[in-house]
């Protein structure tokens, strides 16, 4: 069976390496920002001591911020590593929305920006409200700044000598994702559309197959397929959208397993996290199957209540870090016949999980 070490060690990896379990794989995680050792879905970090990356014949990644240390340069030489030319293209914005271009894949317009810019010509150029992105280490909305040209600000809110892109702040209708993985014999699959619901800049909830999103269904398939063709990218990726009048746009673009595609886990016949692993093991893929309607909520700056866990019909899922108010501490999936029976549950659990501020 196969050996699989993840970079990184947070609630991907850890459902990675539940996923790899029950197929006998070894997953081990890496905590590459303390150089330790977590081993299969144990919490306990081991010293690297024992630590060899030829123990493993695939390397992958749990998020797209990888440190360049020796560490990491000795795994980027074992031959199992996967993903180089995905990772160096997409974990920086400016790289991303450049092959985006490239690939003639919809994307919002962009301009280069750092701290030293005068914002005038931007907003001449991209509309009186732009919104600036870091180009590396932004997650959860962080690392970003709506600017509108009525509010001109004297400083940029970019730190010195980062660089960062500036977008038309874009109406969106709704916010949707595409996941799907690729092998690398080159085949495809896809899971549907999922539509997404931001609160604060942190995704809060997801409903899948998004509501009315049969029509552009092929087009967002197209354009994730085109983007893993073009990178030779092998695992689960995932593509935010925008869809403004029918129409989508690429948000931004992830060469891993999704938050958005958490709901799988109990929406599908096979979950994200066992088509990442199928996919870098070059296993011929068949869609994943999907019946009825499914849905996730994140479970943000709450503290863990044994209470969810005695309710049937929620997949309650923790992952054990500390707490911080705006931190995804955990997530719960729930599944339903229908759309309609999807949002009163979806709206229940919502209201009995953040109780008052549910309402928001
Ligand atoms: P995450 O880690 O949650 O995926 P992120 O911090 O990497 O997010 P983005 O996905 O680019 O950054 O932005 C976070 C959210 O901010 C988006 O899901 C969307 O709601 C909003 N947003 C981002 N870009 C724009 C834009 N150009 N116009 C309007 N809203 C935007
Ligand atoms: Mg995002």
């Amino acid at each position: 069976m196969q050996r699989i070490l993840v970079l990184g060690s947070g609630q991907l990896g850890l459902m990675l390496a539940e996923a790899g379990a029950r197929w006998g794989m070894t997953i081990d995680r890496l905590d590459i920002d303390n150089g330790g050792i977590l081993y299969g879905s144990s919490g306990k970090v081991h010293s690297l001591d024992q630590f060899s990356p030829t123990d493993y014949d695939i390397i992958t990644i749990e998020r797209e911020h990888i440190p360049d240390t020796a560490l990491v340069n000795d795994l980027r030489a074992n031959p199992g590593w996967h993903g180089e030319q995905a990772l160096y293209t997409l974990a920086h914005r400016r790289r991303q929305k450049a092959l985006l271009d490239r690939l003639s894949i919809p994307t919002a317009a962009w301009l280069p920006v750092t701290a030293a810019d005068d914002l005038s010509p931007v907003h001449a150029r991209l509309g009186k409200d732009v919104v600036l992105k870091l180009a590396e280490g932004g997650y959860d909305g962080r690392g970003q700044w709506f600017m509108s040209a009525n509010r001109p600000v004297a400083e940029s809110p970019l730190p010195a000598g980062k660089a960062a892109i500036a977008e038309p702040r874009i109406d969106f209708d709704r916010e949707l994702s595409v996941l799907g993985a690729r092998n690398r014999a080159g085949q495809c699959v896809f899971y549907p559309l999922t539509e997404n619901v931001h609160i604060e800049g942190i995704l809060r909830y997801s409903i899948a197959p998004a509501p009315d999103s049969e029509p552009v269904q092929q087009v967002a398939e197209d354009m994730l397929g085109h983007i893993m063709q073009a990178l030779g990218y092998e695992g689960v990726m995932a593509a935010e959208l925008f869809i403004e009048g029918g129409k989508l746009l690429v948000n931004e673009i992830a060469p891993r397993v999704h938050n958005s595609g958490h709901w799988t886990q109990t929406g599908a016949s096979l979950n994200q996290f066992q088509l990442h692993l199928l996919a870098l093991m070059n296993s011929p893929l068949t869609p994943p199957v999907v019946e009825g309607c499914a849905g996730m909520i994140n479970l943000v700056g709450l503290e863990f209540k044994p209470a969810w866990l005695a309710n049937a019909d929620i997949d309650v899922h923790w992952y054990g870090k500390s707490y911080r108010p705006d931190r995804k501490l955990g997530h719960v999936n729930l599944s339903a016949a229908s759309h309609a029976e999807l949002h009163t549950r979806l709206q229940h659990y919502h209201e009995l999980l953040y109780g008052s501020a549910a309402r928001q």
